[in-house]
């Protein structure tokens, strides 16, 4: 069955990287956050045992990387229950056909997301002139061809809940990508927000480095429907979520991460919309 699997023809190891690249950080007594070179992985941990779920799935060529942290964390062998991605961009999925093929385990995303997760559809290219910092330059040379997972992708359940992550439900946050998922555990407030808001300014090839904490919007060279990524990060700032694990950048929570997602859901179209892009029509907005 996998050897139906496949990266796009674009697949390739992208040389950026971050001084937070290779560390983990506990965020929750069962949520850990771990960085490949310049974007997030997250690790949920079940309580009293080594099983665990993935959310995401890295940059290209980092399997090894992911595979040993893991088993670092949960011990020799260690193979989560599954993968759950927020969306299908390279930086999420890179390493994912050889984290199935080590692993076995299924994989779940929205339905929307499953054409560019299927080889059926290709994300639009990047648009290196949403921002002028240097990532955003650099950005079409980035994999934008889909993945095909098919025999292990699945569709979250539509029901809202989460498979494996028992008190946890899936938001769907459209506009990065149209099949874009957050997770949020009402309990605690914890939300893993992949990119529908971001707390690092991705465009910077110099703060993607140094991983400075800046509240941002989603990564601007991807978005493709800014309208949807504004109703999107209302939607979370709704939450009132207590702790922020973002597809890039450090985790923010407390005091400092409700009013610097307010500002953004208050102020989205300077903090956030670029002045000009392939994918932005602010007079029409
Ligand atoms: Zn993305
Ligand atoms: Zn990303």
């Amino acid at each position: 069955m996998d050897k139906d699997m496949s990266y796009g023809d674009d697949y390739k190891f992208i040389p950026a990287t971050s001084k937070q690249s290779g560390i983990s950080i506990e965020v929750l007594p069962d949520l850990f956050v771990h960085t490949v070179q310049i974007v997030n992985i997250v690790f949920y941990s079940y309580p009293n045992s080594d099983d665990f779920v993935l959310i995401d799935a890295g940059m290209p060529s980092s399997a090894d990387a992911i595979i040993i942290a893991a088993e670092k964390k949960f011990g020799e062998n260690a193979r989560p229950k599954a993968i759950i991605l927020t969306h299908g961009h390279f930086d999420h999925v890179g390493a994912v056909i050889e984290l199935v093929r080590h692993w076995k385990v299924p994989v779940y995303a929205h339905s929307l997301e499953l054409p560019y997760l299927t080889g059926e559809i290709d994300y639009p290219e990047a648009d290196p002139s949403s921002d002028s910092g240097l990532v955003a330059k650099m950005s079409p040379m980035f994999p934008n061809e889909a993945v095909n997972l098919t025999g292990y992708i699945e569709e979250l359940p539509l029901n809202g809940t989460v498979p494996y992550m028992e008190e946890f439900q899936w938001i769907h946050t459209p506009g990065h990508s149209p099949g874009h998922v957050s997770l949020f555990r009402e309990r605690d407030g914890a939300l893993i927000v992949g990119d529908a808001f971001v707390t690092v300014k991705q465009e910077s090839l110099y703060k993607v480095f140094t991983q400075e904490k800046e509240m941002n919007g989603p990564p601007k060279y991807f978005t493709t429907d800014w309208a949807l990524a504004f109703d999107s990060v209302k939607k979370l700032a709704a939450l009132k979520p207590a702790i922020a694990i973002t597809g890039h950048g450090l985790p923010m929570s407390g005091e400092e991460l409700t009013q610097n997602l307010k500002r953004l859901a208050d102020n989205f179209e300077e903090m956030a919309i670029p002045n000009k892009g392939k994918y932005v029509n602010k007079e029409n907005e």
